[in-house]
């Protein structure tokens, strides 16, 4: 998988992409991140890559002609690239967006600064658009790097432990179920005993009942989408009983 980012601020990449897992998997070749300077597309004496708004108004918008020639380059090397362009108008990126981009061959993370790219930039370059929440930062980056981080989980290889991923939160629609360590007991609190106990059986029942409750206490509209069985939906029916305050 490539990663390809547009940017005008590419020094911004180098740290975060050398630490830890991200870093160490693109030590071993599992992927490739390559972040491009926006300028390198632009003319002129100044590679001007913003303009003022037509219309009047505050802030700079970004041109789309040194947008377009970077994808037209870009593309040329891999026709089939998808191109991504990072806004708050986005679909909201999910943990399902970031496995099925994760089959993709190479991905163009566009990255927006001022008050974001000229609409036609949107309308004929960018097959898909993505917000990272209801807020508004100052540019795409932070964005691209938290989807890059995200997919990248799911390449093989990637994660120490194959199915680190596996358990966790959204992947099958539920948040993942507490985790503890040692000590046995901390602060006066114990590890709950069932972990203790040894019985695969009776963990695993409890890891998925935990993951309900949790989801129920947390994020219940959730609930809503997720494919449960029989069994769990006995089990949230009663943890649903159980958390209605007694009178
Ligand atoms: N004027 C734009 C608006 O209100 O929709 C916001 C522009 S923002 C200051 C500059 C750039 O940051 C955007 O073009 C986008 O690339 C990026 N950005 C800001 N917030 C984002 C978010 N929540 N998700 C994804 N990208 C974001």
């Amino acid at each position: 998988m490539i990663f390809d980012i547009l940017t005008l601020f590419p020094g911004m990449f180098d740290s975060p992409l050398r630490e830890s897992i991200l870093g160490r998997a693109i030590k071993q070749g599992l992927f490739e991140v390559r972040a491009h300077n926006l300028r390198d597309w632009a003319e002129g004496k100044h590679l001007t890559v913003d303009d003022t708004p037509y219309g009047g108004g505050d802030g700079m918008v970004m041109k789309p002609e040194p947008i377009a020639r970077a994808v037209a380059d870009l593309r040329q090397q891999s026709p089939a690239a998808k191109v991504l362009l990072m806004t708050p108008q986005g679909v909201p990126f999910k943990q399902q967006h970031a496995c099925d981009l994760a089959r993709e061959e190479n991905l163009i993370f566009l990255c927006g600064r001022y008050e974001g790219f000229d609409e036609r930039v949107r309308q004929t370059l960018v097959d898909e658009e993505y917000s990272i929440g209801d807020f508004v930062l100052t540019g795409g980056e932070l964005p691209a790097m938290v989807m890059i981080d995200a997919i990248s989980r799911h390449l093989p290889g990637v994660l120490g432990s194959s199915d680190s991923a596996e358990t966790d939160s959204f992947i099958d629609g539920l948040l993942e179920y507490p985790h503890y360590t040692r000590p046995a007991v901390f602060d006066g609190m114990p590890v709950p005993d069932v972990l203790l106990s040894g019985d695969h059986g009776r963990i695993a029942c409890w890891r998925r009942e935990q993951q309900l409750l949790r989801t129920l206490q947390r994020r219940p509209e959730l609930l809503e989408e997720v494919l449960l069985d029989a069994q769990d939906k006995k089990a949230l029916e009663r943890l649903r009983k159980e958390l209605v305050p007694k009178e």
